[in-house]
């Protein structure tokens, strides 16, 4: 039988993302309705070795549904990745009483909160909070759905300009190892190409669509291309390299960079932080541990920690099939 849950502590880890803030706001308030502490710990892991904790009660999160980034502040701990600074977290959390944690983080936020838990047996719950929508178990993270909005109003004003001068814009988009931002705001921006890390386009397959496009009278193009993607150029050498080959493009380029991880969430991303977070809190008064909170076909689930951090998060093929179709 599991010991009765009296104080959730609750962090943000990693990158932040937009709905961070609405996810602290309803682990609080849930919280609070099933009349349970809550301590917010500032700066991630290393907030928590070093104490740094603030009381939450349902007031103390007003006004910040609507606000990017998170009131918490996010930091990564070199400290937590040893024995040692996991031990001083767990004194800091003994001392004022928290007896379970809210996670709201990347795979490696949820690392931490696995090894913490197979230490010292502590009671841990994640909430996926990155823009990158790359972690198993959801199809969403918080975050997501407002990158997608930003880098769709981002195109819409660089197809502008692109349409006025007959030009080709390269627009690098965030995602390192996951193309999910660049093929859905590809698709949603009309892009041309989409360059994605899962999807090996090559590049004299670029070449060959873009002469195709010319051939066919287009007079401007977009072309989106995710940081992480392995055609094995960076987005300038890349322009170098099209200029080269085909002397009738003007190209430029533009890297959206951390714009993304900016703004007020959007109303999706507000429910999904508002539904993960209510999730979380009342699994853990469940005396469940060491699970993820996700949103799959619009139900919220569990996915166990270990597999949430090993699985991988794959791309809709359809996606790639719709996108090619679009670009005739
Ligand atoms: P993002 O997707 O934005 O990178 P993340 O949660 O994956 O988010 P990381 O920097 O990988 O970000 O991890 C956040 C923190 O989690 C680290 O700074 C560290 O404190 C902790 N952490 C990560 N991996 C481990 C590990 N193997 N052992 C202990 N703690 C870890």
């Amino acid at each position: 039988m599991s010991k009765t849950i009296k104080k959730v502590g609750v962090l943000t880890s990693g990158g932040d993302s937009p709905g961070m803030n609405a996810a602290i706001r309803s682990v609080v308030r849930t919280c609070a309705y099933h009349n349970i502490e809550c301590v917010g710990i500032y700066r991630g892991y290393q907030g928590m070795i070093e104490g740094d904790f603030i009381e939450m009660g349902a007031r103390s999160v007003h006004n910040i549904i609507n606000k990017g980034g998170t009131i918490l502040k996010s930091a990564r701990s070199k400290e937590f990745r040893t024995p040692e600074g996991r031990k001083k977290a767990f004194d800091e959390l003994t001392k004022v009483g928290v007896d379970a944690l809210v996670i709201i983080g990347g795979d490696g936020s949820f690392t931490g909160a696995e090894i913490f838990n197979q230490e010292y047996g502590f009671p841990v719950m994640g909430i996926p909070g990155t823009i990158d929508n790359d972690i198993y178990g959801t199809s969403h993270t918080l975050g997501y759905d407002t990158a997608l909005n930003t880098v769709v109003e981002c195109i819409d004003k660089i197809r502008d300009t692109a349409s006025s001068h007959n030009r080709l814009f390269f627009v690098e988009v965030m995602g390192r190892d996951a193309g999910h931002i660049a093929l859905n705001a590809g698709i949603g921006g009309g892009a041309e190409e989409i360059l994605i890390p899962e999807a090996e386009l090559g590049l004299e397959r670029l070449l060959e669509s873009l002469q195709k496009s010319k051939a066919t009278g287009k007079s401007s193009s977009i072309v989106v291309i995710a940081e992480g993607d392995k055609i094995g150029k960076n987005v300038f050498e890349l322009k170098d390299f099209v200029e080269a080959n085909l002397p009738e493009y003007d190209i430029r380029v533009s890297v959206l960079g951390h714009m993304q991880r900016g703004g007020a969430p959007s109303c999706y991303d507000r429910v999904l932080a508002s539904r993960l977070g209510v999730k979380a809190v009342e699994s853990l008064i469940e005396g469940k541990s060491n699970f993820m909170v996700g949103m799959l076909n619009d139900e919220v689930t569990l996915t166990p920690l270990l597999q949430a951090i090993k699985g991988e998060s794959v791309i809709d093929r359809e996606l790639l099939r719709v996108s090619e179709i679009m670009s005739i």
